[in-house]
């Protein structure tokens, strides 16, 4: 194998890369090519993708419907702005999401990124109420354990421990961060604060279902539940942030639509376009949609990402509806659940594990300390896997299409490399 690619070498120097000591942490494996649910590397090793690419290729890479609808629309626009002008790759996009959320969350509006579709759902919330006339509603009350971006203004609905930007703590405006109402306490207490502050409030935001980036944590749709009857009672707006648990993650489309809770806002981005092409979306319901709507300019929301709506995006984006169409994605994710419980589970015997669980294509194996990331990536590739661990735990999230062999094979290298098998 060569020892490391001109192109590596060269660019190092120049290249910062995400989350990541540059002094200290072990070079990255270079990538030749994806195929299927594989990584293919440079020396020609292949390794099978645990995590689909942090949570994004959710039909596995290359997928061919994907690859022509952006082959085709690379020939016919591969970019025109959103400023007076339409495509057919956006405006069926919009209308197929808003078909398939539930309620009255039929308005879309399209960013680039995760973060930036949060930060554009906190501005529709806080202009929400600007557009209504009701002054001093400029606070958001988020959830311990979440997580919602890097920007500057997602930072502060994070959790301050887990959300990695502790560093950043009085530069910005500090947000209610509150226990989620996972019992009677938690909600009388959620309920309480709300009695107290809500007028300040213009919005909770909560990943549901499954708290991603922030540790991975379940919680049931009783949760959920409570935080709309709290939202209601209280007169505060609910966002929903999906941009992990949406597109199916969860054993449902979407935690909206798999729990009954329909939020004010919804926020989806990492598999929207099946891994391929970057693009979000803020969802606003008619209620929010409807205090825009005025014969007064200053009314509007003013925001426009110059690559808003690429014609690229969005049609990897309606291909990756289309396979989801098919509805071979349900099937799929239940197999996976059955096969994550079952190859993890001697997990729970492994030095310093305190949880192993598993919620539809998420499996989850945790830790009682913070884990050696770099040298747990080595290990696993070792064993011809690409997984990458964060915080206090191990998980896995595979792409759908994974076979009964390469999901055995992810399952046996998390057991062998924490120490699971004996
Ligand atoms: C990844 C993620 C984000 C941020 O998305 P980016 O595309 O990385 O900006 C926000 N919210 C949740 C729940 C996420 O998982």
């Amino acid at each position: 194998m060569p020892a490391s690619p001109a192109w590596l070498s060269e660019g190092a120097p120049h290249v910062w890369r995400p989350y990541c000591q540059m002094k200290t942490a072990p070079a990255p494996l270079t990538v030749a090519r994806t195929e299927g649910c594989r990584i293919v590397l440079e020396d020609g090793r292949e390794l099978v993708d645990g995590i689909a690419s942090w949570w994004t290729a959710c039909h596995g890479y290359n997928h061919p419907h994907i690859r022509q609808a952006v082959e085709a629309q690379l020939a016919r626009a591969p970019h025109v702005m959103f400023g007076g002008l339409a495509h057919e790759p956006a405006y069926r996009l919009a209308s197929r999401l808003a078909a398939l959320l539930p309620g009255e969350l039929d308005h879309v509006f399209f960013a680039e990124s995760g973060s930036v579709s949060v930060e554009i759902a906190m501005k529709m919330a806080l202009q929400y109420w600007i557009n209504r006339g009701v002054a001093g509603r400029t606070k958001f009350l988020a959830f311990l354990g979440g997580y919602h971006g890097d920007t500057l203004a997602t930072m502060t609905v994070c959790d301050p421990e887990e959300g990695m930007h502790s560093l950043f703590a009085g530069v910005m405006p500090a947000q209610p961060v509150v226990a989620l109402p996972v019992n009677a306490a938690s909600e009388a207490a959620l309920d309480a604060l709300l009695a107290e502050r809500g007028q300040e409030i213009a919005a909770m935001i909560v990943e549901p279902r499954v708290q991603g980036a922030g540790g991975m944590l379940f919680h049931d749709d009783e949760v959920l539940r409570r935080l709309r009857r709290l939202a209601d009672r209280h007169d505060v707006l609910l966002i929903f942030d999906e941009i992990f648990v949406g597109f199916g993650r969860t054993g449902d489309l979407f935690a909206c639509t798999g729990s009954g809770v329909t939020p004010d806002i919804v926020t989806l981005s990492k598999a929207l376009t099946g891994g391929t092409l970057p693009l979000s979306a803020a969802i606003a319901s008619r209620r929010i949609f409807e205090a825009f709507w005025s014969d007064d300019p200053g009314a509007a929301l003013m925001h426009g990402p110059t690559y808003m709506a690429n014609p690229l995006a969005c049609a990897a984006a309606n291909a990756s509806l289309d396979i989801f169409e098919t509805g071979q994605w349900r099937a799929d994710v239940a197999r996976i659940a059955e096969g994550l419980e079952a190859g993890l589970a001697p997990c729970r015997a492994a030095p310093g594990v305190v949880d192993v669980r598993v919620r539809g294509a998420i499996g989850v194996v945790e830790f009682d300390r913070p884990v050696a990331v770099g040298a747990l990536c080595a290990g696993f590739a070792q064993e011809g896997v690409w997984i990458r661990p964060m915080g206090k735990v191990v998980y896995l999230t595979p792409p759908y299409p994974i076979s009964e062999g390469e999901l055995a094979q992810l399952t046996g290298a998390v057991c062998k490399v924490v120490g699971a098998n004996g």
